[in-house]
């Protein structure tokens, strides 16, 4: 009989698990490997994992490290414990990572010290910004990572740049888009968006929806503060939604058209998407989804890991313009811009 080989798939926070999700659809019955899925467990409760995983399809982990939430060195000290027994006990061929949360630097670290060979999906993404906790992550994973696979042509560059072998680079495209492909019907359905928000399937008017949850954005008070003038500005113009991390929502507060609602499902959250005139982000995935989606992007950061999303799609980078002045006004901002561009889109004027 033919021997199978054991890869180790490794899931840890929300942005994961739709990467996960059609790797393990396309290994489920293969017959040459065995996939084994290690949950880390950095989100571990139902509205950022367990819906994730029934609404994606995703098979329950076969192991769940439970690391909880913790300091990032802390976090990725006890991913590293854990996840050592793991791969000493599964003795696997190969551990695969993907994206930049320390889960894929912890585990990969683990498997190259026990000669494991190791892959990274979503590599070569590069902020060339170090105070983001995802750049050291990026750029950990792949200094020790063997093989690579990306999304796209920049992130082969960066690798090939860093001196990383051509023959171990694989160009694969986006699997958080294959996910969003096989279920933007059901994100269609008008009932969805009812249930997390009536108001949007009564009023059917245009909206801003909002997620905001890098660390320079909203753990810095000033800055949070700053954001959430201009982001109130712009909600005196159009209503504004605003799925809010539980922790930055006690410092925030509800005023005029601004709602704050708890994170949503994926699925709930594609329909928000669709359904959008504007997108306001720092999220790296949802630059990705927007410009696939051919919704406007505004990114709330002075730089991206995905600059392919602003040279080929919708997205548009507004940090310091976002946070000063009077933006919609103004009329010269990037927000004002942006949100004069989305009404032309809503108007079909684009
Ligand atoms: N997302 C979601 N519910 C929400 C906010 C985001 O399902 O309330 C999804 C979004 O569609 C995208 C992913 O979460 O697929 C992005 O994750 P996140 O912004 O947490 O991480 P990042 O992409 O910045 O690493």
């Amino acid at each position: 009989m033919k021997r199978r080989y054991k890869l180790i798939l490794v899931a840890g926070a929300r942005p994961n698990f739709m990467k996960i999700a059609p790797l393990m659809r396309a290994l489920e019955n293969h017959p040459t490997i065995e996939p084994v899925l290690v949950h880390t467990g950095q989100h571990y409760d139902e509205e950022m994992s367990e819906l994730f995983f029934s609404q994606l399809d995703i098979p329950k982990p076969d192991i769940n490290l439970e690391v909880g939430s913790a300091s990032h060195v802390v976090q990725t000290a006890r991913i590293m414990e854990r996840f050592e027994k793991v791969c000493l006990d599964i003795q696997p061929d190969m551990v695969m990572v993907v994206g930049d949360v320390n889960s894929a630097a912890a585990c990969t670290l683990v498997a190259s010290k026990l000669d494991i060979k190791t892959a990274h999906y979503e590599a070569g993404l590069r902020s060339n910004d170090r105070s983001m906790p995802e750049e050291i992550n990026r750029i950990v994973t792949d200094s020790i990572c063997e093989y690579f696979f990306t999304t796209s042509k920049d992130a082969n560059e960066n690798l090939m740049w860093e001196g990383k072998a051509v023959g171990h680079i694989f160009l694969v495209g986006n699997l958080m888009i294959d996910t969003l492909i096989r279920l933007q019907e059901l994100a269609g359905d008008e009932r969805r968006l009812t249930q997390i928000f009536p108001w949007i399937t009564e009023r059917q008017g245009p909206y801003v929806l909002v997620t905001l949850h890098r660390p320079s954005n909203v753990d810095d008070s000033e800055m949070l503060v700053s954001i959430m003038e201009a982001l109130q500005r712009i909600a005196q113009k159009l209503p504004m939604i605003f799925p809010v991390h539980p922790q930055t929502r006690l410092r925030i507060s509800e005023k005029g058209k601004l709602y704050l609602i708890d994170p949503v499902g994926y699925i709930e959250f594609l329909a928000l998407q669709k359904n959008a005139t504007v997108v306001i982000t720092d999220s790296g995935g949802i630059q990705e989804e927007t410009t696939f989606l051919g919704i406007p992007c505004l990114t709330v950061r002075d730089n991206t890991e995905r600059p392919i999303t602003v040279w080929e799609g919708t997205n548009k980078l507004g940090p310091s313009e976002f946070c000063v002045g009077d933006s919609v006004s103004g009329g010269q901002s990037t927000v004002a811009a942006y949100w004069a561009h989305s009404y032309c889109r809503l108007y079909g004027k684009r």
